[in-house]
């Protein structure tokens, strides 16, 4: 499997290594500032609408109920999606990794015959690293969503699921649009609305010129072969109705039975990604209506990795997932991080277990241990994917896959110490040489200490209480 930008390549990411991402990070305290202004905003919003919810937890329940059973009957539910989007007048194609996935859209692309491409903002198609593909093509490809467009004009990185920008503040982004946006005014400042307005009429003329748009979709009805994108902006709208070709990047987990399941969805969704009721725009198309939208519809169906994650039966969960971005808006590691840290698509707790399930756990050792396990994802996750169970699964096989040969030496010791009276009495005696490495020590043993405290040896062993006493 290629695994396309799913992970870090050479071209930007900032690397595997977790630890020192996030290190630096830390260091970096504009961003801490933006990352926590900007999640505690929606962490509230979210809250008070769960809150006048009285039913949100049979949602969450019902939610769950209907991704597990897609999960379990994918291959039929596919099916019938192709089957019903071609007999709408959709052409369907399969691909099993990015590198399939960008020829097929890039062959599409190039047959129109067309140099530029504008595009609804989709985790899919930033997975599998398509911008880059069609650049290396000769085809430029307008990102459209607002955030998107900030940080593709800054030549930077998405860190957040829904909220790309959300590292950028008002006079970092006036700054962006005025050295990188052409058509910027000049005396541009960094009220929102006259940042709003600028890109507006930057994109309308996009809109009314660009013959081919990309989408991913928020949701794949298998009864009929729809597509729905949910967005806040109506950009997305203008790309999915203006243009002649459409072409949309769809994971297959995406699937929902009915056009009735949406009604769970579409509530689950909004509340827990931007903290509104309803997202402003749900766009919902079925092949082609002639004289109505774009006449040349294609739907990319994309595995990469995602079949790997659901031959683990742990880890299958992280299917459900709907992209609302919740868990990392409540995650005190997200918090101080910020996104990039991850190094990879999918940031935050999500990103920690998405990441290693379809890219393999030997490519990322290190994400599934960048959580405190508190538990917070999983409270807040609207299609209840137990987060920390799959941490601590994938921190087992991350170990397994790494095997440290120092550690092993000392379980194997300590084993062997424990399993005889003798032994283990003998071993006691060398407990108050502990206090020496307890704010250092050799290393590996300092890796343990530098952020844990080592308690106290006990100044009498319990056996030796126990005599005593006697
Ligand atoms: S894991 Fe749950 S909370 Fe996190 S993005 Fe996915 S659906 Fe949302």
């Amino acid at each position: 499997m290629t695994t396309g930008e799913l992970i870090w390549d050479s071209e930007g990411w900032p690397g595997p290594d977790f630890a020192h991402n996030a290190r630096q990070a830390v260091e970096n305290s504009q961003l801490r500032r933006n990352v926590r202004k900007a999640t505690g905003t929606i962490r509230q919003r979210r809250a008070g609408l769960v809150a006048e919810t009285p039913d949100w937890q049979e949602l969450r329940h019902a939610g769950a109920a209907v991704k597990d059973d897609v999960l379990h009957h994918l291959d039929a539910y596919l099916e019938q999606f192709e089957r019903a989007a071609a007999a709408r007048g959709a052409h369907v194609h399969w691909a099993r990794d990015a590198d399939e996935a960008t020829q097929t859209v890039t062959g599409i692309v190039e047959a129109t015959g067309h140099k530029e491409v504008i595009k609804v903002k989709s985790m899919a198609t930033q997975e599998i690293g398509l911008v880059r593909a069609l650049e290396r093509a000769g085809v430029t490809a307008h990102e459209t969503d607002l955030a998107e467009m900030i940080i593709q004009l800054s030549h930077d990185r998405p860190s957040h699921i829904v909220v790309p920008a959300l590292h950028r503040n008002r006079a970092e982004i006036r700054r962006i649009f005025r050295e990188n946006m052409p058509d910027a005014p000049r005396d541009l400042t960094d009220d929102p609305h006259q940042l709003a307005e600028a890109a507006r009429l930057h994109l309308r003329r996009l809109f009314l010129k660009t013959k081919v748009a990309i989408s991913g979709a928020n949701f794949a009805i298998a009864e009929t072969g729809g597509l729905l994108v949910a967005e806040s902006e109506g950009n997305g709208r203008m790309c999915l109705t203006l243009p002649e070709t459409l072409i949309s990047v769809v994971g297959i987990e995406k699937l929902i039975p009915t056009f009735r399941d949406l009604e769970v969805f579409l509530q689950l969704l909004p509340r827990s990604s931007t903290g509104e009721r309803m997202n402003p725009y749900n766009s919902v198309w079925t092949g082609v209506t002639q004289n109505d939208g774009p006449q040349d519809v294609h739907i990319v169906l994309l595995d990469n990795g995602r079949t790997k994650a659901l031959a683990d039966h742990i880890g299958r969960q992280a299917l459900r997932c709907i992209r609302c971005a919740a868990c990392l808006n409540v995650c005190p590691v997200y918090e101080r991080t910020g996104g990039h840290a991850y190094g990879a698509t999918y940031p935050g707790p999500i990103g920690a277990i998405l990441t290693p399930l379809m890219a393999g756990v030997e490519h990322a050792p290190e994400l599934p241990f960048a959580s405190s396990l508190c538990g917070a994802c999983y409270e807040v996750c609207p299609v209840e994917i137990d987060i920390p169970t799959v941490l601590v699964k994938l921190r087992h096989d991350a170990v397994g896959a790494q095997r440290h040969r120092a550690q092993d030496a000392t379980f194997a010791a300590a084993a062997n110490a424990m399993n005889g009276r003798r032994r283990w009495t003998a071993a006691l005696k060398l407990a108050p040489l502990l206090k020496f490495i307890k704010h250092g020590g050799p290393p590996p043993l300092n890796r343990w200490t530098r952020t844990r405290d080592l308690p106290d040896p006990p100044e009498e062993s319990f056996r030796e209480w126990w005599t005593r006493r006697r």
